[in-house]
């Protein structure tokens, strides 16, 4: 069953009668199979879940796409309502009729995770990560659920909650999962629609650009690659914004204590804005530089 909840008032009212496990997955809605992978695997592991669909005005800078975000609610229902689930199971669709459902009248709270939060992402959009905890931290206040699933392809996202979560002392266990691409290799994102054709095969550079750093590595070529001249190679149909390969733990610069890595890209291509990233275990030769 999916129960469509447009209040705080009607959630918090609801959330008493719900004894069971809960899993929470926080979207801003315009839902596609990256999405629904998360709401699947919250229903594999929860008794119910909450999905909410908020459009935060937070995490969006002054010029950026707050205004044009598609909206899509009534295929997003028809999208979960074809998630597999036992008929006992509830999926709640918490999609606030409007901003003051998120944030009362007078609203003047911001939660800021300080480091993760200021490079990558953090730097050419000043503000973002703090909409995105400020949201976060309320989404987790209203559901009061066990397991909240975010996706891996906003891995800086992922980071920064977790920190957050670890330093609040939330009560509540996150769960990362992977990435959703399409058959040529683009990760799945609401702003994909964005993009012409034409923009839509340039995208490509971005995955691909990270694949082939993760084969450099695993070949134990790290010395070799030059991030610099892989945006430079690349620069003509897309601006690259960065492309970084990090400690994937932390995202610190890669040490002698590095397990994992993550390669991390975003470029813009007219005004559309993507980010993709690969996370792989280090293995073999050492790649402190
Ligand atoms: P958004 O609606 O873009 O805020 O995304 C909501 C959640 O879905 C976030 O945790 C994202 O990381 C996750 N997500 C978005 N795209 C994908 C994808 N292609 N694969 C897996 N998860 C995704």
């Amino acid at each position: 069953m999916i129960k469509l909840i447009k209040s705080r008032k009607q959630w918090l009212l609801q959330r008493s009668e719900i004894s069971e496990s809960l899993g929470l997955v926080p979207t801003m809605g315009n839902l596609h199979l990256g999405h629904l992978s998360l709401a699947q695997k919250a229903l594999d592991e929860n008794k119910h879940i909450l999905v909410t669909i908020f459009v935060n005005p937070k995490q969006f800078g002054p010029n950026e796409d707050f205004e044009r975000y598609p909206r899509t609610l009534e295929q997003d229902l028809e999208l979960l309502s074809g998630l597999k689930k036992n008929e006992d199971q509830v999926i709640y669709v918490f999609a606030p009729a409007s901003i003051e459902e998120i944030y009362p009248i007078g609203f003047s709270t911001t939660i800021s995770v300080k480091g993760v939060s200021e490079k990558l992402c953090g730097l050419s959009r000043p503000g973002h990560f703090d909409g995105v905890t400020t949201v976060v931290y309320q989404l987790f206040a209203l559901a009061r659920a066990q397991k909240a699933y975010f996706g891996q392809k906003d891995y800086q996202q992922y980071k920064v909650i977790e920190k957050m979560v670890h330093d609040l002392c939330l009560d509540i266990e996150l769960l990362c999962c992977p990435i959703i691409r399409d058959q040529d290799g683009l990760a799945l994102s609401s702003r994909n629609q964005y993009l012409s054709a034409d923009e839509k095969k340039a995208a490509l550079i971005l995955s691909q650009t990270l694949q082939s750093i993760q084969k450099k590595i695993e070949q134990g070529e790290f010395q070799k690659i030059d991030t610099v001249e892989l945006k430079n190679e690349n620069s003509s149909t897309v601006q690259w914004d960065y492309l970084e390969i990090l400690d994937g733990e932390n995202l610190n610069e890669i040490s002698s204590e590095t397990k994992q890595v993550v390669a991390l890209g975003a470029i813009n291509i007219g005004k559309t804005r993507l980010i993709d990233n690969l996370l792989f275990p280090l293995t073999g030769a050492s790649i402190v530089r």
